[in-house]
């Protein structure tokens, strides 16, 4: 048996990187995934078309009334939402020189703003039938050291707590909420534009961070996300499961 049979799983930027990673592993378990894009429509469409009863949507999840229109025609496509994945995000990396209000106000506004407009709409969906929140915070928050990342180290720490009280509010729904912490994985946040050396650079300054030597796959996120979907981690609530190889960096001056 499928472990998502049926489901209706809406995921937030789903059109690449771990989103659509995501997205493929739910589906092969039988999830029909709502597919929310911001701006690569093309990706969104292309994916739709591998995994059959998909469909896609546009909403920036920093908007909220932009949120509400796409849990609304999410209701006229395709049904109740059982499984709401908070995975939309940006990352931005900047020194305290750097320092600019309008960046600070957009990667809080995407990181954070996003997440809570997303539960506030979908709630009353997972209220009906014991849903399942899934967010993406990141080791960023719980204390991995890369420089220029404290206001995104920042963004991704309040994910952590706004899970871990989310499950508290939502006990008496029976609607169980954890997170992922990635570490430092390969897709388009971490490899855009850069050449095909400076990916290279890239890819082994962080192997060579972790305990397994290994580079981090959207593939290990979406393993982790299925896990906390799936019926295997009924008795975890309001947890940060943190995927990342075993970082050695970290900033975590206790345990
Ligand atoms: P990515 O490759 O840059 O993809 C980001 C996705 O988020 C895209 O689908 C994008 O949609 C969507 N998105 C961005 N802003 C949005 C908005 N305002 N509204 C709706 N969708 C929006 O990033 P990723 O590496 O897959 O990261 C996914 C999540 O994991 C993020 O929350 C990130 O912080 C977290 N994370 C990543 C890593 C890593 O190493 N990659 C590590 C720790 C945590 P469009 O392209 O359609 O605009």
């Amino acid at each position: 048996m499928a472990k998502l049979e049926n489901k209706i799983v809406l995921i937030t930027g789903s059109s690449r990187g771990l989103g659509n990673a995501i997205a493929r592993k739910f589906a092969a378990e039988g999830a029909r995934i709502a597919i929310n894009y911001n701006h690569d429509r093309d990706s969104a469409e292309k994916l739709k078309n591998e995994l059959p009863g998909s469909e896609i949507f546009q909403a920036d999840v920093s908007d909220h009334a932009s949120v509400t229109c796409m849990v609304n025609d999410i209701h006229n496509k395709m049904g109740t939402i059982d499984i709401l994945v908070n995975n939309a995000g940006i990352f931005s990396a900047f020194s305290w020189d750097e320092f600019n209000d309008e960046k600070i106000r957009k990667i809080f506004d995407i990181n954070l703003m996003g997440p809570i407009y997303m539960v506030k709409e979908c709630l009353p969906d997972l209220k009906k039938n014991h849903g399942i929140i899934i967010n993406m915070a990141s080791n960023a928050g719980v204390g991995t050291a890369a420089k220029g990342t404290t206001i995104y180290s920042i963004t991704k720490a309040a994910v952590a707590m706004l899970t871990k009280r989310l499950a508290f509010d939502l006990m008496e729904w029976h609607i169980r909420v954890n997170a992922i912490a990635p570490g430092w994985i390969e897709s388009d946040m971490t490899l855009g534009g850069k050449s095909a050396e400076e990916a290279e650079k890239l890819r082994q300054s962080f192997k060579s961070r972790t305990e397994l030597n290994m580079i981090g796959k959207p593939e290990n996120i979406a393993d982790a996300a299925l896990f906390l979907a799936s019926k295997e981690s009924e008795y975890m609530d309001g947890q940060v499961l943190v995927v990342d190889g075993g970082r050695i960096d970290n900033l975590t001056h206790s345990l």
